[in-house]
């Protein structure tokens, strides 16, 4: 969609009165060849992918409540591909090339910014493991180096480089191609090209059951009334266990919330990304000047989408011994969002064991940066009944097989 000069003016004088819709409000229709549950980024991107790569416009997504309001719009918005297996790098950096396009691709403007991640080391088997882990990337072509203390100040002139003196820092590795983008705006960005190419978004319609017979999918129940489909793709992240009893079956996942915080908005004072797992913390700094902060998951399964104090005195805690000059900042919002954590911290992605029902889970603190890498392969996955090769290793088959990807280390602090 183009505008003169006119009509943004326009547009801005008519408090929001004049603004063309970005995506319908369609009723269901009886039957749709493809839905896809859950209006999160992920299932916001398998929908636009079916779309614009498969020809499978007969789509609708099912969201529960509005499009991006679980964890894509709870999220704290670092993208990186530095995951140590093949398996995950390839992955990631599928999603994070598709990341350096995605504006273009949308035509709609996702933020996305390369501002560079540092993932620090303060201890000498940090420096190892990060060493191990910079090796492990460049041989799968991802940018990535190692940077001595110095370098590390020389790239962040906020940071302290003392630790509070209890965790000085030793190094960290460098992830240049990484950074931040707008979470809202990339599921805006894919309802509206998904929506464009005729797939229906239908909001505030939980699905409360399966239709199946003979093993296989038939279609869903919801808040709407029933809807056929004879397939299904099942993106709800920290709902995932809950929908996956509906259909009869178990999911290896635990539960938890991941809270966040931002601070009051102050001058540009941190233009990268910095994340520590040893003193258990992460900081950006958003386009409207706020600090964004996170840390680990509550220890406890609930889903209660709430910050809480003895998370957020610990989180500050770590952030004020890296930078002690935020020490005297007000904080202004926390939140929490429902995390679907796999015991290897690595993602679900194919089919189940009710035929035409796939699954996408599992991404747990770190699902953000895959968003589109997530929903190309699942679209792939979908369209042609079969997992994408870059999904394959990640099937559920793999928690009987055994061959597990342990991504603890780079999922370290939640991110
Ligand atoms: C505080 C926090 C910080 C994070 N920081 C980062 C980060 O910096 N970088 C990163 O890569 N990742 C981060 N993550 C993780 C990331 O947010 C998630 O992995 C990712 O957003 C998951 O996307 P999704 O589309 O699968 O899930 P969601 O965005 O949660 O979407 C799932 C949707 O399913 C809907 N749903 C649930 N049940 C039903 C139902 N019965 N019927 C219909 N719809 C249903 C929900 O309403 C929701 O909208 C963070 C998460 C949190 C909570």
């Amino acid at each position: 969609m183009r505008y003169s000069a006119f009509s943004l003016l326009r547009n801005t004088l008519s408090h929001h009165k004049n603004w063309p819709q970005l995506w319908g409000s369609p009723d269901p229709q009886p039957e749709y060849d493809v839905i896809i549950i859950g209006g999160g980024g992920h299932g916001l991107a398998t929908a636009y992918y079916l779309a614009s790569q498969h020809g499978i416009n007969n789509v609708a997504v099912l969201e529960k409540a509005w499009i991006g309001g679980g964890n894509t719009g709870r999220n704290t918005t670092i993208v990186r591909s530095n995951y140590l297996w093949d398996e995950s790098a390839k992955l990631y950096e599928t999603a994070l090339k598709l990341w350096e396009n995605l504006s273009q691709e949308l035509n709609y403007n996702v933020m996305f910014s390369q501002r560079g991640v540092m993932n620090l080391c303060h201890n000498v088997h940090d420096v190892r493991e990060t060493k191990r882990r910079v090796n492990a990337n460049r041989l799968n072509g991802i940018d990535s180096e190692f940077l001595d203390a110095q370098q590390v100040k020389e790239f962040c002139p906020a940071i302290d480089l003392r630790g509070g003196g209890r965790y000085p820092v030793m190094g960290a590795s460098l992830q240049r191609r990484g950074g931040t983008a707008r979470h809202d705006a990339v599921a805006w960005g894919y309802a509206r090209g998904a929506a464009k190419r005729g797939v229906h978004i239908i909001q505030n319609c939980p699905v409360t059951g399966f239709d199946i017979e003979g093993g296989a999918i038939k279609g869903v129940q919801t808040a709407k009334g029933p809807i056929k489909a004879k397939r299904v793709g099942m993106v709800v992240a920290g709902h995932s266990s809950v929908l996956a009893n509906m259909a009869g079956f178990k999911l290896p996942l635990h539960c938890r919330p991941l809270q966040a915080l931002v601070s009051e908005p102050v001058k540009p004072a941190i233009d990268c990304v910095v994340m520590s797992n040893a003193v258990h913390a992460y900081i950006s700094q958003s386009d409207k000047g706020e600090l964004v902060i996170g840390a680990g998951t509550d220890a406890y399964c609930s889903y209660g989408q709430r910050g809480s104090m003895h998370n957020t005195e610990g989180t500050l805690a770590a952030i004020c011994e890296m930078f002690p000059q935020f020490r005297r900042m007000k904080m202004l919002r926390a939140w929490g969002g429902i995390v679907d954590t796999c015991p290897d911290a690595s993602p679900i992605i194919g089919k189940t064991p009710v035929e035409g029902l796939y699954i996408n889970c599992g991404w747990g603190t770190g699902g953000f940066k895959a968003t589109p890498g997530s929903g190309w392969v699942f679209a792939d996955t979908i369209a042609n009944e079969r997992p994408h090769a870059l999904a394959e290793p990640f099937a559920l088959s793999r928690f009987s097989s055994g061959y597990l990807i342990g991504e603890h280390g780079a999922a370290g602090v939640a991110h």
